[in-house]
């Protein structure tokens, strides 16, 4: 059975041009520095990113943590959102692996206030108090909303005053960029470092990049050694991640309109309560406003060959890709529509 995934960007399977680009990927060690498509790639997302340089990782994950270990030294603080990727999805690692001390900030669905950041600030030599690292922003939020480039700006321009780097987890940056109608580098120059997935809604089977400036993605590529992630033939991931870059990124359009299509049905639905304007990209969040048999709605959907999550804190949320077009959106419209009738 041809399944309707939903629960994430993350289940899209390469493209018939990615598995092809595979195939014919010219490859060589990419630890001896050897391999020419990872090197293509690299130069590629430095260039679409606006950074000096950029590193092919394994997952965000790994991105993230390795942004956190290249620009922090032991026991220094993070300053970053309480609801985002790095403090709840990433198993606790930056205790683990940079041995950082997280300090959060209250969000606003998902946008953190500059001046909350800047009270978060250590300033002076005190010796009880530990050092400002490094201050995370997220954008797009994994809530689904592209947070505001004039926050981004006042939070970098702080940081800078205080000589403290900013990195970005840009897991989905492209699409924030996209639905900005912006360049992604107006989101990225509000930041030293980048992590940015090409293996969610731009479709490479694995892979993400950090990027920022040559002296910091050099010491990012000797702690991506130490870290278990310097890899050899990577040329045939990178070879789909230039495809991910290239022609991907241009029809993330495609999936931000199909998920405001589904938000208008859903919202159309007595039973489904759901905020159209937290829709900015490709999720779509809503919750019943009545008590509900979950098992069985969730037993609907996989009869119907469907594929979701239950929900989270009472929120269901359904995210479309290069995979769901309107005939799939119909469908699931079509199951929840029958369920809430009877
Ligand atoms: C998915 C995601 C990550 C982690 O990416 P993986 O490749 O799944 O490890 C990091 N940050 C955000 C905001 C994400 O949505």
């Amino acid at each position: 059975m041809q399944w309707i995934d939903v629960r994430s960007d993350t289940v899209t399977q390469p493209t018939a041009a990615m598995r092809e680009a595979m195939f014919k990927a010219e490859v060589g060690d990419d630890v001896y520095g050897d391999d020419p498509t990872v090197r293509q790639l690299e130069e590629l997302a430095a260039e679409k990113l606006g950074k000096e340089a950029a590193l092919l990782v394994p997952t965000g994950n790994f991105g993230n943590q390795l942004a956190l270990l290249t620009h922090c030294q032991r026991g220094n603080e993070v300053i970053l959102g309480d609801d985002c990727h790095i403090v709840w999805h990433e198993t606790g690692g930056a205790a683990v692996i940079a041995g950082v001390q997280l300090r959060t900030v209250e969000s606003d669905k998902g946008a953190l206030d500059p001046q909350a950041i800047a009270r978060r600030i250590r300033v002076g030599d005190d010796i009880h108090w530990p050092k400002t690292g490094l201050i995370c922003l997220e954008n797009a939020h994994s809530n689904g909303r592209v947070i505001p480039l004039d926050i981004m700006a006042q939070t970098h321009a702080l940081a800078q005053a205080h000589g403290v780097p900013v990195h970005l987890d840009g897991a989905r940056v492209f699409n924030a960029a996209t639905y900005l109608g912006c360049d992604v580098r107006d989101i990225t120059r509000h930041a030293d470092s980048v992590m940015c997935c090409l293996s969610k809604g731009l479709a490479a089977p694995v892979g993400s990049l950090l990027a920022g400036s040559e002296a910091f993605i050099q010491r990012a590529r000797r702690h991506r050694k130490l870290m278990g992630g310097g890899m050899r033939q990577a040329g045939v991931l990178a070879a789909p991640g230039i495809l991910a870059l290239t022609e991907m990124t241009q029809r993330l359009g495609e999936d931000h309109a199909n998920a405001r299509y589904l938000a208008a049905q859903l919202a159309a639905l007595t039973g489904i309560q759901l905020n159209q304007d937290d829709v900015h990209i490709n999720m779509v969040w809503f919750a019943f406003t009545r008590p509900l048999d979950l098992p069985r709605l969730l037993a609907a959907f996989t009869a119907a060959g469907i594929k979701v999550n239950p929900p989270e804190d009472g929120q269901m949320r359904i995210v479309t890709h290069w995979q769901i077009g309107r005939a799939e959106i119909d469908r699931i419209v079509a199951v929840l529509a029958e369920f809430l009738r009877d």
